[in-house]
């Protein structure tokens, strides 16, 4: 921690872009200091960067005066705890945590769980709703077997994807008010698709509960942002392009927001030289391929990073399903480098502080499309 803390450098916006870019791979957050006040008085943004948090990469920022470092520092590692809490609780795959606990235990086992859990797993049943089954957290079985596809280089057979999607599914869960109740020993949950942004929401509100005067939480492109950047402004956030590593595609500007971005990208496992993508398809039991990546805006990143994967899933016809949902918008980037498209709610437009090019700026672009991009 004591390494990591430092005030971010005054850098112009490009470069400290670049540099986060660098360190959220998926989409970034443009901190500059900018000073409002006299000596000590000035709003500085104090950065720091946890290893190990959730296997992604993770970035906290706080908003404060020059003169409170002690103050920040304080802030930033007690967000930091907040965000390891939140793994040692619901990581499917560290052993012992309550969500394993859970996918461990036997049909009519009374599990009992945290009410941060009760929460992450009862906002997850709401967007499964919401979304007509995209979301689906009961996948986990999938997951595996893709995950374990990757590693043998061998697509999985018919019976075989039939066979983990009935192995879990929401029939087979009962949440109860502190506790969850497993009708079948199979059924098992993976909470990869919504806890990081839990997580960001907890960190954040760790941070303005210690009195930061503004601060960012990415962690690996599930962002949460609140107060004032230095300055008094907006927080601009920058959109990763999804066919190029080393662009910008747009940049949204926010207050206290969240944003989130699921794209294939990142995450994918290669079989016979294609990539497949790590969001499953609840319907088929297949990755997904529909969109190079969902960027979603919403009032909590919890929200912000369950719908960004539900709309992976259910494409360009799914922002139907957020149009009356206040507060949730979204963009998806469909096609291949050069020729894709993109398709947003108007909300989500409103945000933009620099929209997305068009795709003939694409064809001219020097740089390499990125390798290993599902198409
Ligand atoms: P994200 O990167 O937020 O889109 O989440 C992807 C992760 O969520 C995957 O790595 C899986 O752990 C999990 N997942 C995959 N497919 C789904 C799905 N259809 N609904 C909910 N979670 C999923
Ligand atoms: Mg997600």
């Amino acid at each position: 921690m004591e390494s990591n803390l430092q005030p971010i450098t005054p850098t112009g916006r490009r470069s400290a872009a670049l540099a986060l870019v660098t360190l959220a791979v998926v989409a970034s957050v443009v901190v500059a200091l900018i000073k409002i006040g006299g000596s000590g008085t000035e709003l500085t943004a104090f950065a720091h960067r946890p290893e190990g948090v959730m296997s992604t990469q993770c970035s906290l920022t706080a908003v404060a005066r020059a003169d409170q470092r002690e103050h920040a520092r304080k802030a930033l590692s007690e967000a930091e705890a907040a965000l390891r809490d939140i793994e040692g609780r619901m990581s499917a795959y560290i052993a012992r945590t309550e969500l394993a606990n859970f996918n461990a235990a036997k049909a009519g086992v009374k599990c009992p769980l945290s009410p941060l859990t009760m929460e992450v797993l009862r906002t997850s049943r709401e967007v499964h709703l919401a979304s007509g089954g995209a979301f689906d957290i009961t996948v986990f079985p999938l997951v595996k077997l893709w995950k374990q596809a990757g590693k043998d280089n061998r697509l999985p057979v018919a019976q075989e994807v039939v066979d983990a999607r009935n192995a879990s599914t929401w029939d087979q869960i009962e949440l109860l008010d502190s506790a969850a109740v497993k009708r079948t020993d199979t059924a098992c949950v993976d909470l990869g698709g919504i806890a990081k942004g839990f997580a960001a929401d907890r960190a954040a509100a760790v941070m303005m509960a210690l009195g930061m005067r503004g601060g960012v939480v990415d962690i690996g492109g599930n962002i949460r942002v609140f107060g004032v950047a230095p300055g008094g402004s907006p927080w601009p956030v920058d959109i990763q392009d999804p066919f190029y590593e080393d662009k910008i595609i747009a940049t949204l500007s926010l207050s206290d927001a969240a944003v989130c971005t699921s794209a294939h990208y990142n995450r994918f496992s290669m079989i016979n030289g294609k990539a497949y993508s790590h969001i499953i398809d609840p319907n088929t039991g297949w990755p997904t391929g529909a969109v190079a990546s969902v960027t979603v805006v919403a009032p909590t990143a919890m929200l912000a990073d369950a719908w960004s994967t539900a709309l992976s899933v259910l494409g360009p016809p799914g922002l139907d399903r957020i149009g009356g949902k206040t507060g949730v918008e979204a963009m998806l980037i469909t096609g291949t480098a050069g020729r894709w498209s993109v398709q947003m709610t108007p909300g989500f437009e409103k945000l933009l502080s620099v929209p997305p090019h068009p795709p003939a700026a694409e064809r001219r672009a020097t740089s390499q499309p990125r390798a290993g991009r599902t198409r």
